[in-house]
């Protein structure tokens, strides 16, 4: 609590309060009312056993009337009773409490008005007179009682905002200070009016711990909000408060002391205390006016950086060339830039505020409307992931009657943790579509302008062979050999290109169905590749447990993988080789080639024990065009496309290809669906 009234400003945060300062606040308020309740029963004690210190605090003074103590001990439990307020019965104790004080002070009151009802000489009848003049409850302290009790009772009733309790604390503080001030300044009490009749000392006292009690009890409310919390506000209330609380009472007290010294009169001393209240009033205006004031100047700096740095933001957003649009997390718009107004035909007055998807509908490539389900933007949202859409499988936007494709990035904002938003990205991809498509009609022209002399010239040199094979010296049928040879790999290149290019620009599409993979591994080995095989002697063995895999896939696409990783085996290895095709599930967690199984997997394994990939060459084999030096040095026919090939098709499928490999030893691959 100190260190906030000192008004440190490392106690600055997020939060308006500390919470330990409202915990002992609140404990405090139950101590005062405790400290005051005690102070009642001793008082009463001391009625009984006539011990004139605790009447009085001060021999000389007026002692408390006993009426006064039974209410102090009232008015001190129900505080006590308001602390455990949360609980239903605490709180109507509470309230009783408090409405006794009241009843018994009104009672009193009701002097003022000519209605005396002499209860203040109730109690300890034959001791009141003892003191001169008889001790009596004076009407300060009654108007103090209703006004407290009013305030356990009201004490979470608020009005715009302004706690009730908090005001009426506030009043009978007054009035306390007000005797004790009286007391400081050594009056004699001397006034023909009753209302100035004094107060108990220790009454008073009392008085200001109700009061503060009261303040405390509900420090989130009002004035005390206000002084407890760590803002600005905050900080200027604490001092001023202090200033202005403690300076006034010690100067008076001083320039009181020089007139009763002798060294001035009263008169004077008023005079004195007057001016210097008034300079001190007047330095804290200047002051904290000044403050202000270059606080609203500062404001005024900083409006202009911000409006400056708008401005340069929003110049660069209209300049940029594609639409950006920026929406809350329930894809409201929130910024809307000059592109997006044209390509959309909406202007960012009318875009702010609604939702994007209904100001604008997104079609597929075959001019179906997307359900909000399958928005970018919704995905965006729901998976807090980044959505891109291809050149190659556009989304399309109706400007009128066309419809134009665009690509559309759509960012989740990410603020702590949460989407807050997303920032999306439209582009008009029209040219594009356009370049791409010509790219691939091209290439379906070129592959069939390729394809049909290369066939062609195959054919063309078996029909010679058939014919002329007997007439033929035997360098001239290596010659045509090796013709036949280079154009088959001719053949096999542009088969392997266009396959590369038809995926690659998505001209066909990957469907994925569940295909029957051993007849197909089988297919290879046993027909395919048989001839070759035996050419080479090399044996086959096959480890293909049926019924453990069910695979999806694209059946053309597996059967290029399963072809081109099997001649692959062939190709490399040498005479009297062996070849080794596997296919079972593993659990996840298993260790197959090196790679932990995040999740149950069929995988195909194909083995060989053939020249094996170098070392230092392993990372690239799946390179367009890459081939390795051993491969290269033995002259075995090939593109470098195979790998590159197998790779694209299978990650397309959602798949994994890895491998294993030691030069001279032979290579296994891992294929995972
Ligand atoms: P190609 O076989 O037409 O050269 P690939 O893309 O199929 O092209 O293979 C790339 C390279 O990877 C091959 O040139 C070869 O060096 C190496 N490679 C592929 N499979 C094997 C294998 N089973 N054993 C040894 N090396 C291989």
């Amino acid at each position: 609590l100190i260190k906030s009234m000192k008004g440190e400003k490392n106690i600055r945060n997020n939060q308006d309060y500390q919470p330990t300062i409202v915990f002992w606040m609140k404990i405090s308020a139950f101590i005062f009312g405790a400290l005051v309740a005690l102070l009642g029963v001793l008082v009463l004690v001391s009625w009984e056993y006539n011990i004139i210190e605790l009447q009085t605090f001060v021999p000389g003074f007026v002692p408390m009337n006993p009426l006064a103590a039974i209410e102090f001990v009232l008015c001190g439990l129900a505080i006590c009773a308001s602390y455990f307020g949360y609980l239903a019965v605490f709180r109507k104790l509470s309230y009783l409490l408090a409405s006794l004080v009241i009843i018994l002070a009104v009672l009193k009151l009701l002097n003022i008005l000519g209605i005396n009802i002499p209860i203040d000489q109730l109690f300890f009848a034959n001791k009141l007179g003892n003191f001169t003049p008889p001790s009596r409850m004076p009407p300060i302290a009654s108007i103090n009682f209703v006004v407290l009790g009013l305030a356990v009772i009201l004490l979470d009733f608020k009005y715009r905002r302004q706690s009730f309790a908090e005001g009426l604390a506030l009043i009978s503080g007054s009035f306390a200070l007000f005797m004790l001030l009286s007391y400081l300044f050594g009056s004699t009490f001397q006034s023909p009016h009753i209302f100035f009749s004094p107060l108990a000392l220790h009454g008073s006292i009392a008085f200001v711990f109700l009061s503060i009690a009261i303040l405390f009890l509900r420090p989130r409310a009002g004035l005390t909000a206000i002084l407890i919390s760590n803002t600005g506000g905050g900080l200027v209330a604490r001092r001023l408060m202090m200033i202005t609380l403690v300076l006034p009472i010690i100067l008076a007290f001083l320039s009181n002391g020089l007139a009763y010294a002798g060294h001035i009169d009263f008169e004077m001393s008023f005079a004195i205390v007057s001016v210097l209240n008034i300079i001190i009033f007047e330095f804290l205006i200047s002051h904290y006016s000044l403050t202000v004031d270059r606080m609203e100047k500062e404001q005024e700096k900083n409006q202009q950086v911000i409006s400056k740095a708008k401005s340069l933001d929003d110049a660069l957003l209209s300049s940029i060339g594609d639409g950006v649009v920026a929406t809350d997390q329930k894809g409201i718009v929130i910024l809307f830039n000059g592109e997006a107004e044209r390509m959309f035909g909406i202007k960012a007055k009318e875009a702010i505020g609604k939702s994007v998807f209904s100001l604008w509908q997104i079609y597929n490539k075959d001019g179906n409307i997307l359900s909000k389900k399958e928005r970018p933007l919704q995905i965006s949202l729901s998976k807090g992931k980044t959505i891109t859409s291809s050149v190659v499988n556009p989304f399309y936007y109706s400007s009128g009657e066309k419809k134009i494709p665009v690509a559309i990035t759509v960012t989740p904002v990410i603020y702590n943790n949460t989407i807050s938003g997303t920032i999306d990205i439209f582009r008009d991809i029209s040219k594009d579509v356009e370049i791409d498509q010509a790219k691939s009609e091209f290439i379906s022209f070129a592959s069939h302008q390729l394809r049909t002399p290369s066939t062609a010239i195959s054919w063309l040199i078996e029909m010679f062979l058939e014919k002329y094979q007997d007439k033929l010296d035997p360098q001239q049928a290596a010659d045509i050999n090796t013709i036949y040879r280079e154009n088959q790999q001719m053949s096999d290149l542009i088969t392997d290109f266009l396959n590369i290019s038809k995926i690659e620009y998505g001209i066909s599409a990957v469907q994925s169905t569940p295909v029957s993979a051993i007849s197909i591994i089988e297919g290879v080995l046993n027909e395919k590749f048989k001839t070759q095989m035996e050419e080479k002697k090399i044996l086959s063995e096959k480890k293909l447990k049926s019924g453990v895999c069910a695979i999806n896939a694209d059946p053309n696409l597996f059967q290029m993988i399963v072809d081109n990783l099997i001649s692959n085996a062939i190709k490399y290895t040498p005479e009297n080789g062996k070849i080794t095709v596997e296919l079972d599930r593993f659990k996840a967690g298993t260790t197959v080639g090196n790679k932990k199984l995040s999740e149950d997997a069929c995988i195909i394994m194909i083995a060989d024990n053939g020249y094996g990939i170098p070392r230092d060459e392993q990372d690239k084999i799946f390179t367009r065009f890459y081939r390795a030096a051993n491969a290269k040095d033995k002259k075995i026919p090939g593109t470098g496309l195979g790998l590159y090939m197998v790779k694209m098709f299978i990650e397309k499928m959602g798949g994994e290809i890895w491998f294993e490999s030691e030069e001279g030893k032979g290579t296994k691959f891992f294929v995972k669906f």
